[in-house]
């Protein structure tokens, strides 16, 4: 009888919890915590073996880890806080404060730093900086959670708990504007309500371009065309684009690892972006699968696929007219035209069964004003399942 309440109660506890206006995900459970910081208690008791070190915890947010922590930790060791303040709602900020200092003398000691997460590394910068001509005899940084994305800093980081996407966290220590702290379990910033990532198929012609720009104002979007990446890439002679370069000038098709990498870029620079617009990929299974799993390692997915669908004789029409006005001659030619609509039927075929698997296929008359194909594409957008 007790288990099972005990059970229910955990299922309770870890539903989706609101904290102010957001809603936030069950991400790691108390248990999942205890085992982190066990082990974490024992790597580092095992650098201390013939010492007693000084932990320094950085509060408010570690408050909570260093308890657990020195209640792990067996041998003798002497525990001290800072209190230092970056972050702002859900945003790091560049000036970190010193709130409290240092209450004692760590010169000689071996000292061990307790951060909760360490993001972007500017508080970290500034714990070097507080450890800096203390003449300590070691010191030694250990994070129950660290963000490899958003972190900026060449600094050393000994010990972490569990490396974690670049999305925001509450719980255990970690608020949101202050609340949350004493969530026992770890939540994660449900963005799978607030964000919209879509991608977009059709036939040259079709309109993607014209509809993208529309729905990237009208829903705040980012959108992200796999050929202005390539373009940007090799033109500003990135490391990436180097790379691309080097596949191309050899003939071969550039491997999608490259691509995905270029998307990760861009996805990553715009960090509160209320959804992503993916256009010209993925183009086959293998990149679907690839975007699905890089994008669930950021903690987001795919909400809908969105293709305009438009019958290839009106496409054709549209394309030649284009055509005399842009000078573009791959769009004169019909039979080049009709080339490219069987190489799309081709490729994209099996990727409308792959996504009306996961049931986020939509197809959209892509026939009509531009209004009207907006209307209905955003009548598609608000209905997509969260
Ligand atoms: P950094 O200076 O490395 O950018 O950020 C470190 C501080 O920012 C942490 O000590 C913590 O207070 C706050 N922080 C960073 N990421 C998160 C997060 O995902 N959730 C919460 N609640 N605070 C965070």
């Amino acid at each position: 009888m007790r288990k099972i309440r005990t059970f229910v109660f955990y299922l309770f506890s870890m539903e989706i919890i609101k904290i102010h206006d957001k809603s936030f995900e069950p991400y790691i459970d108390a248990a999942q915590i205890q085992q982190i910081i066990q082990r974490m208690t024992s790597e580092v008791a095992r650098d201390m073996e013939d010492t007693t070190p000084v932990f320094v915890s950085v509060l408010n947010g570690a408050f909570m880890f260093a308890s657990d922590f020195v209640r792990n930790y067996k041998a003798d060791c002497e525990i001290t806080f800072v209190k230092l303040s970056s972050y702002e709602g859900m945003h790091s900020t560049e000036k970190v404060r010193e709130l409290i200092g240092l209450d004692i003398s760590v010169e000689g000691r071996d000292v061990v730093v307790l951060e909760d997460i360490i993001d972007t590394g500017n508080t970290l910068e500034e714990i070097y900086r507080i450890f800096h001509n203390k003449g300590v005899k070691s010191l030694r940084i250990a994070t129950l959670f660290f963000k490899p994305d958003a972190y900026k800093k060449n600094l050393k980081i000994d010990y972490v708990g569990m490396p974690i996407p670049n999305r925001f966290i509450v719980g255990y220590g970690l608020d949101y504007d202050e609340l949350g702290r004493n969530l026992p379990h770890v939540y994660q910033l449900n963005t799978s309500l607030t964000m919209t990532n879509l991608v977009l198929f059709g036939k040259p012609g079709a309109g993607k371009g014209t509809q993208a720009t529309f729905l990237k104002e009208k829903y705040n979007l980012v959108h992200i065309s796999t050929g202005d990446l390539f373009r940007y890439n090799i033109k500003n002679e990135t490391p990436l684009g180097k790379l691309a370069q080097s596949y191309m000038d050899k003939g071969d098709l550039v491997p999608d690892e490259v691509t995905i990498q270029m998307l990760q870029q861009e996805i990553d620079s715009n960090p509160d972006a209320k959804g992503f617009i993916f256009d010209g990929f993925p183009r086959t299974i293998a990149q679907a699968e690839a975007l699905d799993a890089f994008l669930t390692s950021k903690g987001i997915k795919i909400h809908g696929t969105l293709a305009l669908e438009a019958d290839d004789e009106i496409l054709i029409q549209r394309l030649v007219e284009r055509g005399k006005v842009s000078g573009r001659t791959d769009d004169q030619d019909e039979s080049k035209i009709r080339n490219r609509f069987v190489e799309y039927n081709q490729k994209t075929a099996p990727l409308i069964e792959f996504y009306k698997k996961q049931g986020k296929y939509h197809a959209i008359n892509g026939i009509g004003s531009i209004e009207e194909i907006t209307n209905r594409l955003s009548e598609a957008i608000e209905n997509l399942e969260k």
